[in-house]
């Protein structure tokens, strides 16, 4: 057989692909998708085939070491071509990010399972023991021999042999199952819920791409739809993916849907070692799972056949990843529906500006839950104008007075202040310095239990220092509030209450925070105070009462989606309140009860908001009526991060006609050091990606070429954090 030549994707940072000799008896072996391994350069590296090439001459071409036992399949293979080509990231880069590290590594584990024969006579008197055994099949089905008590290996043994059972083997899940073998019965669907689910339905019967935005108010039971839908896959041999923001992926949640689907369900998240996520992997890969519930990364779930796709949360920042590969898992996650002809379900209360845009435009179905379950009212949301009405130590007399209420009747608080750490900064009242981080151009933050100042943007920790580092003043100051310093002093207003902070600080790991939750769920406490953290997704049906502590916080960043994400947090916080059987009520504190973000979020209209907007987008051009790219040089020396900043600049300005790609920049990012690096930024605009591809690409390789090392080029398509 002639030598077969096959083009290669490696991954290394390079956009473009290799071409490889194949010797002829490894011809069945090679398909689009299947990983190699590869001679580059002096080292032995992974690749993945891409593509067979005919007519192409293998003369001088390096050969190929081994096939590995390991593939993408062709639907990921489609995907990640598509990432790579959208994201503007290497396709071989792009191909380990959608596989597992550990993938190819390791050995599934295997458990025996038992099951009854068909057509055994169970009846037949074989002792008390066996009969017992059989009994316990007939009713349970097939029952993992780990899970059997009381029954000895002879027992089976002697049941094998009568040929009244047969043992088989299927891979262990590592996830455990909660509460196994308990499956509760689904509930009755509100008439709205009902009908989304026969939407989803009819779609997903039909067998072609759809999309579909559910637009649910809190506590409007939007799980509830997604778990109706999914079981409407059931013996279709299409699975689910279900894409939730990592924090929602509690035990509350899991549980919800191992007691429907029982332990078809696969769990994809951080908490995995690399082992586990490769296991899990394989298992879905090999069919033994009908249901992927994780973060981010759930969206590369390797379903050969796909029913739907799930993005709760659709509007969370965390769908994005911020380094590599820098995709939107909401957006791929549409993608990824669209090459499988399967139905994607974006869901939120408050859903993201793109994703009603594509609904008001008729590219995105829009269903609508404006009810909460059971008649539940939405909560009375009061507005507190802190210029006419001061906070004496954070809390307007007001809410003071609504806080105490809550307490007298063992009633339960939250209250969301959208900032860490005792105090923003710790300033010089004689010249007016705040000690900031030695490497990036950020204050630091005060943290009360250490008597130490935190940098956020990097690992930096040092102690308060005594003395001003500028001008060795005495005169230190704490400025500002945080979630420490707010605890503090609702401590000292309500000495009796149990108060819990919960931020990044105080809850490391998901064991803590799933610990925080009970306390909470068992009203072990009285008041929850924390950042965004306690806003998200889950239940506190104890909860009456949800204060805002400053909902300016967020409002005068210098980012386009300030307002947005301030009308995101506001509604979300709010929505915690009133979910038991009590109704709640809302309290914000604000300076601004004139902006539209604040206004709207008090009324719960989210269409309202969306209307003024959207129209401010419209007015900028900004994302979702622009495409928006960030382009990022980065170096340890400024004036070459500047000047490389500046020459790709430069050259972007010689491409663009008509002001399209607009080019805006080049200028420090608004947090212009990070870790020791200065960072400029460019931001490019347009309705055309492949103008916006051109451009960035160009300009990339102009620093690269010019600089190589002394600089790095980071391109962000559809960027969510601009600072
Ligand atoms: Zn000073
Ligand atoms: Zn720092």
């Amino acid at each position: 057989m002639p030598d077969l030549v096959v083009d290669i994707a490696v991954g290394i940072s390079v956009h473009k692909t290799f071409h490889y000799r194949a010797p002829g008896e490894m011809q069945d072996l090679l398909l689009p998708g299947t990983r190699v391994l590869i001679p580059f350069g002096s080292r032995r590296v992974t690749g993945t085939v891409i593509g067979l090439l005919s007519g192409v001459a293998s003369d001088g071409l390096k050969q190929v070491i081994e096939v590995l036992d390991d593939h993408l399949s062709p639907e990921l293979l489609d995907l990640a071509r598509w990432m790579s080509d959208y994201y503007l990231h290497p396709l071989g880069l792009t191909i380990e990010t959608l596989l597992p590290k550990a993938l190819g590594r390791a050995v599934p584990k295997m458990e025996k399972m038992l099951c009854l024969i068909a057509g055994a006579d169970t009846a037949a008197p074989k002792g008390p023991k066996q009969a017992a055994l059989l009994h316990l099949l007939k009713e349970q089905g097939e029952t993992a021999v780990s899970a059997l008590d009381g029954f000895s290996r002879s027992t089976i043994k002697s049941l094998q042999d009568a040929g009244l059972l047969e043992i088989t083997e299927r891979e262990l899940s590592l996830v455990p199952v909660t509460e196994a073998g308990i499956r509760d019965k689904p509930p009755e669907l509100m008439p709205e819920q009902a009908g989304a689910v026969a939407e989803i339905g009819a779609s997903l019967f039909s067998g072609t791409f759809g999309v579909y935005l559910l637009h649910g108010v809190t506590g409007s039971g939007k799980t509830e739809v997604y778990l109706h839908s999914i079981a409407l896959l059931s013996g279709t041999g299409r699975g689910a993916i279900v894409l939730v923001p990592e924090i929602a992926l509690t035990p509350q949640l899991l549980g919800r849907f191992q007691r429907r689907f029982g332990d078809r369900v696969a769990v994809l998240h951080s908490g995995l070692t690399d082992r586990e996520r490769a296991d899990e992997y394989r298992r879905i890969r090999s069919g033994g799972v009908d249901v992927a519930v994780g973060a981010r990364s759930a969206v590369f779930a390797p379903f050969a056949k796909l029913g739907l796709v799930i993005v709760d949360e659709e509007h969370e920042n965390s769908y994005k990843q911020e380094e590599g590969l820098r995709y939107q898992a909401r957006d791929v996650a549409v993608m990824r529906a669209k090459l499988q002809a399967a139905v994607a379900v974006l869901g939120s209360a408050t859903p993201s500006l793109e994703s009603f845009f594509n609904a008001a435009a008729g590219k995105y179905r829009l269903l609508r839950l404006s009810a909460r379950v059971d008649h539940r009212p939405m909560p009375e949301v009061a507005v507190i104008d802190l210029k006419a009405q001061p906070a004496e130590g954070g809390y307007a007399p007001a809410l003071q007075a609504a806080i105490r209420e809550r307490t007298e009747k063992k009633e339960q608080t939250l209250l969301l202040l959208n900032r860490r750490g005792f105090s923003s900064v710790l300033i010089c009242r004689d010249c007016g310095t705040a000690i900031r981080c030695p490497s990036c151009s950020v204050s630091l933050t005060f943290h009360k239990p250490e008597a130490k100042l935190k940098c956020h943007y990097c690992d930096h920790v040092t102690f308060a220092p005594d003395w001003c580092p500028s001008c060795s003043g005495i005169n230190l100051k704490l400025l500002g509030t945080g979630t420490q310093k707010v605890e503090e002093e609702l401590q000292r207003l309500f000495p009796a209450a149990v108060v819990v902070r919960m931020d990044s600080d105080s809850v490391k790991g998901r064991q803590a925070y799933e610990t925080l939750l009970g306390q909470v769920d068992r009203g072990e406490v009285d008041i929850l105070l924390g950042t965004q953290m306690v806003a998200k997704g889950h239940d506190f049906p104890g909860v009456t009462l949800v204060g805002v502590v400053d909902a300016d916080i967020g409002l005068n960043l210098p980012d386009f989606r300030s307002a947005e994400r301030t009308f995101q947090l506001i509604t979300q916080a709010a929505g915690r309140a009133g979910r038991g059987d009590r109704p709640g009520q809302v309290m914000i504190q604000t300076m601004n009860p004139g902006h539209y973000a604040v206004r709207h979020s008090t009324t719960h209209d989210y269409e309202g908001f969306y209307e003024e907007e959207i129209q401010y987008r419209r007015e900028l051009g900004y994302p979702p009526f622009r495409r928006l790219v960030k382009f990022e040089v980065r170096s340890a020396q400024e004036q070459i991060a500047s000047d490389a900043a500046r020459k790709a600049f430069n050259r972007m300005r010689t491409m663009i006609r008509g002001n399209d790609p607009a080019v805006l920049g080049p200028a420090p990012s608004p947090v212009a050091r990070v870790r020791g690096r200065y960072r400029f930024q460019i931001l490019l605009l347009s309705e055309r990606r492949d103008l916006l591809r051109r451009v960035a690409l160009e300009g990339k390789s102009v620093v690269e070429d010019e600089y190589g090392r002394a600089c790095r080029v980071v391109v962000d398509v559809d960027p969510v954090n601009l600072m």
